[in-house]
Parts: C-alpha cells; sequence; structure tokens
C-alpha cells in the first residue's frame, strides 16, 4: 500500500526522501569500498617503498588499515585450518604407543568415524583439499571412480577386529558409505548417523522393512526427497533412502541407530576420532557427553591431518593418515589385521535381489559378489557422478533439481 505522505515543510514527499537517503547510503558504501581498496594496495607495499602521501593516507584511515590486518589475520586462522599437518614419524610412534595403551586400558572404548577412513578406498572426504565440500566451494564438479567399487580400507577391517577383540564397544559413524558393515562389523555395534547408500526402506510397513541392495540406491534421491522409485514387494509403497542430508533431522531407527550411539556416549570413557573434521559432529552435544561435568567427561583421541573444533578440547591429537595409524596400533596391540572378503561382506548376503520389471531402475554399478560376476551395465561416462547422496547433500544451496527418471 502506497500513500504519498508530504512533509508539511519541504513538501517533499516522504518517498522521494527516503529515495535520496538509500542513494546516499549506496554513495557513502561506494566511498567506502574505494578507501578500503586503496588503503589495501598500499599495505601491500613495503614500508620504505610508501609515499608520503601513502603514509597520511594510511594515518588518516586508520579504521580501515585496522579492519584490513584483522581481516587477514582471520584468513590465516582460516587457512592454517584447512592445512593438513603430518607428525614425523618418531612423533607418530610416540603417539600410537600412548593411544594403545589407552585402548588396552579403557573400559568403554567408542570409535567415531569421518570421510578420512574412506579416502584409501578412493572415496573423497568432503573438507581436505580434495574433498566434495572443498571442491565444490571452489566451483568445480565432483569427479570419482564409481563408488561401489571401493572396498573397506586397512582402518574399517583394523576397527572391526578391535570390536571382535572387545577393545571397542561401538562405532559411530558420519559415512554413508557402507563401509563399516561390508567389512563385517556387527550391526548392532554401529550408528551410521547420515544412512546408508545400500540400504532402502518401506516406512509404510511395520515395522520399517529394510531392502539392502548391491548398488547405491540414491541415483534418484536428494535432499527432502527421497524415493528411490522402487517398490515395498509386501505393500507396495515406494522405498526410501536412508540418507540424512544437511539441514535434516534422520528420523529411521536403522542403519542410523541413535540410541546404540548414545548409549555408548553416555558409558565411554574414551572416545577415539578417526577421520573427521568433527564440523558436523560436534553439532550432537549428547555424543560428547556435554551434560556430565568437565571431569567426567570421556577422554578424545583425535586422529586427523586437519585442525578439528575439539583440538583443544583432546587429550592427544596425532596427525597422521587412518590406515598408518590403524596398522601402529595393531602392530602395538599384537592384533593381526584380517584381509576384507568378499565371501563374507553382508552386503553382499543379504542382498534383495530386485524383481524383473526393476531391473532398469538404476544405473549405478552393481558391487560384484565374485570375480566374472559384473554388472553388465556400465556406468556412462564413468566421470562425474551425479545425484544421489554423494556430493548433492552437502552442496548446499547448489543442488540442482533432476527430473525423476
Ligand atoms: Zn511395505
Amino acid at each position: 500500500m502506497f500513500r504519498m505522505e508530504n512533509d508539511p515543510d519541504t513538501g517533499i514527499s516522504a518517498r522521494a526522501q527516503r529515495k535520496a537517503q538509500d542513494k546516499a547510503k549506496i554513495l557513502q558504501r561506494e566511498n567506502q569500498r574505494n578507501i578500503f581498496k586503496l588503503v589495501a594496495k598500499i599495505l601491500k607495499k613495503q614500508e620504505s617503498e610508501r609515499t608520503q602521501e601513502e603514509v597520511a593516507y594510511l594515518l588518516q584511515h586508520r579504521d580501515a588499515v585496522q579492519e584490513l590486518s584483522l581481516r587477514q589475520v582471520r584468513r590465516n586462522v582460516l587457512k592454517r585450518k584447512q592445512e593438513e599437518v603430518f607428525d614425523d614419524a618418531d612423533e607418530l610412534r610416540c603417539k600410537v604407543r600412548q593411544l594403545a595403551e589407552v585402548v588396552r586400558q579403557a573400559q568403554h572404548l567408542v570409535v567415531y568415524t569421518g570421510a578420512g577412513i574412506s579416502t584409501s578406498a578412493s572415496i573423497p572426504d568432503y573438507r581436505g583439499p580434495n574433498g566434495v565440500w572443498t571442491l565444490l566451494q571452489k566451483g568445480q564438479t565432483i569427479s570419482s571412480s564409481d563408488l561401489s567399487e571401493a572396498e573397506p580400507t586397512l582402518t574399517h577391517m583394523c576397527i572391526r577386529m578391535l570390536h571382535k577383540e572387545k577393545l571397542v564397544k561401538h562405532i559411530v559413524s558420519q559415512n554413508c558409505d557402507g563401509l563399516h558393515i561390508r567389512s563385517g562389523l556387527p550391526r548392532h555395534a554401529l550408528s551410521e548417523l547420515h544412512g546408508n547408500m545400500f540400504i532402502e526402506v518401506c516406512t509404510s510397513c511395520s515395522p520399517v522393512r529394510e531392502y539392502v541392495r548391491l548398488f547405491d540406491v540414491t541415483e534418484h534421491t536428494a535432499r527432502h526427497r527421497h524415493g528411490t522409485g522402487r517398490g515395498c514387494t509386501h505393500c507396495g509403497a515406494e522405498l526410501s533412502d536412508t540418507i540424512v542430508h544437511f539441514g535434516e533431522k534422520g528420523t529411521l531407527e536403522q542403519p542410523l541407530n541413535w540410541r546404540g550411539a548414545m548409549e555408548a556416549a553416555e558409558r565411554a570413557d574414551v572416545i577415539l576420532c578417526l577421520g573427521s573434521s568433527l564440523k558436523v559432529l560436534k553439532k550432537y552435544s549428547c555424543l560428547w557427553g556435554m551434560n556430565k561435568p568437565a571431569n567426567r567427561r570421556p577422554k578424545l583421541y583425535i586422529v586427523n591431518l586437519q585442525w578439528t573444533p575439539k583440538d583443544d578440547l583432546a587429550t592427544l591429537k596425532i596427525h597422521g593418515k587412518c590406515d598408518d595409524v590403524m596398522s601402529l596400533l595393531m602392530e602395538d596391540l599384537n592384533i593381526q589385521i584380517p584381509a576384507y572378503n568378499k565371501t563374507e561382506d553382508p552386503i553382499l548376503i543379504s542382498t534383495t535381489p530386485l524383481r524383473p520389471e526393476e531391473e532398469d531402475s538404476h544405473s549405478r554399478k552393481v558391487i560384484a559378489q565374485s570375480a566374472g560376476l559384473e554388472d553388465p551395465q556400465e556406468q556412462a561416462g564413468g566421470g562425474a557422478v551425479h545425484g544421489g547422496w554423494f556430493g548433492k547433500g552437502y552442496s548446499k544451496g547448489r543442488t540442482k533439481r533432476k527430473r525423476m527418471a
């Protein structure tokens, strides 16, 4: 609704006044920007090379100088946080020895894992130099070999073994790649907080009915759109993926297993974080015993190349690759690391075959059950991965709507 409100003194309309004010503001901002630009240019010069006029200009615009140097400090801090740091061999040995002692002594050791434990399976992490998040921030597309070709890494196999030896009680993972299950880790010992790319569910059935597939079920799904296009063989309802995207709240009991994660965190005396930036995990305060007094919170051990927001609270921070740290740890604990065995892979064993009419419902590569049983449908291109949990859920605001095939 517009109303002409004339100023009785000047006769100028209020609207024209506002317009003039806005224009003045824009001019002022423009002016401020120019000052900042010039100050920045002068600051780049060596002090000895600055002219008298330039020095005077800096003195005249002290606020701008101060603001710009603050920004530089912030930029440096940010840069340092993104850098990958490596402990040297001796330091790493020494730190892992400490860790081994803690693993032996712990009453209730819980392991939190992030994308960093899967990078050696050629799944990129999110915030590393070539991570999904980093690439998207730079406006680059994500390209990767087919994710279904990934197999459990040495770290996955070590974790499974530590659980088998009863040294680790529970694993809380942010990864959707299903590699913990595929390593042979029992489901009850695992919380996949952000879902599992091989599992689709019927939420119309009660209890929720689970379908394990040999391929990435998330091809046509996205944030707030979880229908996979396939149907429940019992009730006919459309199946959904189990992925929890940024901004979503996961409500599925499995594979998220929040109850297991919370019970584990409640009882934990030691938490070992492997290959996670902890930027998302830190938001779940219940996972860190924050409800307890500081001296009764679990001790934190962090293995990550980059800075994490929990570093200051950690008893020990190890800057090393997860596979390197874990193989040293197993050596210290004198535990053999089993090799991944396809014939024991639960995803391969417990899979539900597609109905004939659903054979064409996806174009993703199938995990081969044994050599020679390769999927006949090759993924077109094999370069950039489109759709699904991978990348999409993590590219906040950059997602393109894709029609259901
Ligand atoms: Zn159903």
